[in-house]
């Protein structure tokens, strides 16, 4: 079922998570256990990652290096298919600009209708290792709503080269920044280029992770202002270490409360940390539902154990 539907259907806030496929060479096994922890919570859909390639150049003698495309973390569509049919659970693909062509887009699309995927999440993806700025493949997309418009197309019937064609029923989702995305120069022109791919035909968003739900409500709020009426899924990971209170604002181009970094700063132990950081996630989740928050999607970084522990606390 669509991720849309399901949101429709609800009588309650929604449980949903993020997982990444293992890397390159290591087995699924302990992702299959991931998954396993944390279904008894009842996830109504799973999103899988995608990883672009990135280009590294190793020596090869005589002052020669050769360019070896690096994929990290391959998988994304067989993974979301594995655990669909093994466990029941509605999954959600990600698909990425980088390193696609328009062409291969149609054909991942495609794909992903044969193995019963309704639902993807639409992404750009960041600059790959080595790029100062995204640049896209050639004949790709350059920004996410036009990926959305290609998939919108399909959904028409529109192929690139084939006017009258079996239009596909995909489900779309698109990220969402409240504190607006890195690279946009202001939280409007950030909020203007959000419409735009919910206009090329976007139905759910999944905000950036935040730790101040008063966040997340002010951009529901200048959201719905500026006539993006879609859901607003907020995405949500606890700080669990305190190496976190560098690492995610410089990563995610987020704040940290001043309450909650004070308080990791202070943690006199590891697990003490832990669980500064577990107990203010189940907070937030408790705010996010009690004000009205469609679903909560956790990301996990593949690993179950504190997101288990907030969604038994929050929906056990
Ligand atoms: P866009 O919506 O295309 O925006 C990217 C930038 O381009 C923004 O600064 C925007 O202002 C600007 N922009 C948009 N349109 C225009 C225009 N017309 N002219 C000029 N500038 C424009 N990354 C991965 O690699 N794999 C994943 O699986 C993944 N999953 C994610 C899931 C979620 C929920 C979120 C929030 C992020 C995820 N990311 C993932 C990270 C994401 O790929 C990066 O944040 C990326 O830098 C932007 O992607 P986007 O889809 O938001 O891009």
């Amino acid at each position: 079922m669509k991720v849309v539907d399901h949101l429709a259907r609800a009588d309650r806030c929604l449980f949903s998570f993020e997982i990444l496929p293992p890397k390159k060479g290591q087995g699924v096994h302990e992702l299959f256990q991931t998954v396993e922890e944390l279904l008894p919570f009842s996830p109504a859909f799973i999103d899988v990652t995608a990883h672009a390639t990135s280009i590294d150049y190793r020596e090869v003698g005589g002052g020669m290096l050769k360019r070896v495309p690096l994929q990290k973390r391959p998988g994304t569509h067989g993974l979301c298919a594995a655990i669909r049919y093994r466990y029941g659970v509605d999954t959600v693909p990600h698909l990425l600009c980088s390193g696609f062509s328009r062409d291969e887009t149609e054909d991942a699309l495609i794909e992903l209708g044969f193995l019963g995927i309704d639902t993807v999440m639409a992404l750009r993806g960041d600059p790959v290792h080595g790029e100062k700025r995204f640049l896209p493949r050639e004949d790709g997309h350059s920004n996410a709503h036009e990926l959305v418009a290609q998939i919108s197309a399909m959904n028409r019937g529109e192929y690139l080269h084939d006017a009258e064609s079996a239009p596909t029923d995909f489900c779309i989702g698109v990220a969402g920044y409240p504190e607006k995305h890195a690279e946009s120069p202001n939280l409007e022109v950030d909020l203007a280029r959000l419409k735009a791919k919910v206009d090329a035909g976007a139905d759910f968003l999944v905000t950036q992770m935040f730790f101040d739900n008063a966040v997340y409500f002010g951009f529901v709020e200048r959201c719905r202002r500026a006539g993006i009426t879609v859901p607003i899924i907020p995405g949500l990971k606890p700080v669990t270490t305190k190496a976190h209170l560098v690492s995610l604002p410089a990563t995610f181009n987020i704040d940290l409360p001043t309450d909650l970094a004070e308080a990791v700063e202070k943690a006199p132990t590891p697990a003490a940390v832990r669980k500064i950081g577990i107990d203010w996630s189940v907070e937030q989740s408790r705010g996010l539902i009690a004000g009205g928050a469609p679903c909560l999607h956790y990301y996990t970084m593949s690993r179950a154990q504190s997101i288990r522990e907030i969604v038994a606390a929050v929906f056990g």
